[in-house]
C-alpha cells in the first residue's frame, strides 16, 4: 500500500549552521514520538552531507535534494548530479519544483532525463505538478496536471513509475498562504490518480503516494490528510520551523 508522507523543502534558506540545528531539531523531536508517516527533509545541495551526519532517527528521517542535473557528469559547471547527491547519503529529490520551471525554465525534456538519473542511482522522486492562478480560473488545472504528469513521467515502466512520489501543489498556494481546500486537494487527487491507473492500472495508481503542498500548515494539515486521496504534504515554509513541521507530521 501507498505510504503517507511529510517532506519539507527547505529552498534557499538556512546557512549551512542553522540548517544543521534545524536538522538536529526535527531528529531529536522525531526521537520521542511515533510518526505515522515517513518524515523527509530536503535541503539545499551544500547541506545534504553535514545534515545526513546529523541523523541518528535513519528509520524515521529520511534526507533529500531540492533538484539535480539532466547530466550524467562533465563540463557543466555549478549543475550536482544525481550520483553526487546520492552519494552523500541521501535518498530523495524534489524535480519539478514550480519554481524550478517558472524560474529556471526546466522542460518537461530535462525533467525525463532528471527522473531517470535519479532513479538510476536509487534516489526516490519526488515530482512536483500544478496549475498557475489563470489555468485554476479558466478551468485548465485538470489537463494541465495531466500533461505534466503525462509528459515527464509517462516514459516510465511501471516498475520505476512505482518508485515516484508524486507532489500535487497548485502554484497560487506556494508561499501565498493561501491553501487549497481538502475538498478542491482531493478532487484533483483523485484525479490524478485516475490518469495514473489509466495508464498503469488500478494498482500502481493506488500505491503512488500523491503529496499535497501549498501553504500547508499544523493548522490545516489534518483536514488535508483526511482526505482518503491525500497521502501527506510537502512543505515550504512551515518546515523552516521544528515545532511547525512537527505540528504538520503529528497531523496523521
Ligand atoms: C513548496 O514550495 O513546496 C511549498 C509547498 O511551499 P509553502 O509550504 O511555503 O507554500
Amino acid at each position: 500500500m501507498r505510504k503517507n508522507i511529510v517532506a519539507g523543502n527547505w529552498k534557499m534558506n538556512t546557512t549551512l549552521p542553522e540548517g544543521i540545528k534545524l536538522a538536529e531539531e526535527v531528529n531529536d523531536a522525531l526521537k520521542a514520538v511515533e510518526p505515522k508517516c515517513d518524515v523527509v527533509i530536503c535541503v539545499p545541495f551544500t547541506h545534504l552531507a553535514s545534515v545526513n551526519g546529523v541523523i541518528t532517527e535513519t528509520k524515521k528521517l529520511g534526507l533529500g535534494a531540492e533538484n539535480c542535473a539532466d547530466h550524467k557528469s562533465g563540463a557543466y559547471t555549478g549543475e550536482v548530479s544525481a550520483a553526487m547527491v546520492a552519494s552523500t547519503g541521501a535518498g530523495y529529490v524534489i524535480l519539478g519544483h514550480s519554481e524550478r520551471r517558472q524560474y529556471y525554465g526546466e522542460t518537461a525534456e530535462t525533467l525525463r532525463e532528471k527522473v531517470a538519473l535519479s532513479l538510476e542511482n536509487g534516489l526516490t522522486p519526488i515530482f512536483c505538478i500544478g496549475e498557475v492562478l489563470e489555468e485554476r480560473e479558466a478551468g485548465k488545472h485538470f489537463d494541465v496536471v495531466k500533461a505534466q504528469v503525462e509528459d515527464g513521467l509517462f516514459n516510465l515502466s511501471a516498475e520505476d513509475f512505482g518508485k515516484i512520489i508524486l507532489a500535487y501543489e497548485p502554484v497560487w498556494a506556494i508561499g501565498t498562504g493561501k491553501t487549497a481546500t481538502s475538498d478542491q486537494a482531493e478532487e484533483i487527487h483523485a484525479y490524478i490518480r485516475g490518469v495514473i491507473a489509466d495508464k498503469y492500472g488500478k494498482e500502481v495508481a493506488d500505491n503512488t503516494s500523491i503529496l499535497y503542498g501549498g501553504s500547508c500548515k499544523p493548522s490545516n494539515a489534518a483536514e488535508l490528510f483526511a482526505k482518503p486521496n491525500v497521502d501527506g504534504g510537502l512543505i515550504g515554509g512551515a518546515s523552516l520551523k521544528c515545532a511547525d513541521f512537527m505540528g504538520i507530521v503529528n497531523a496523521f
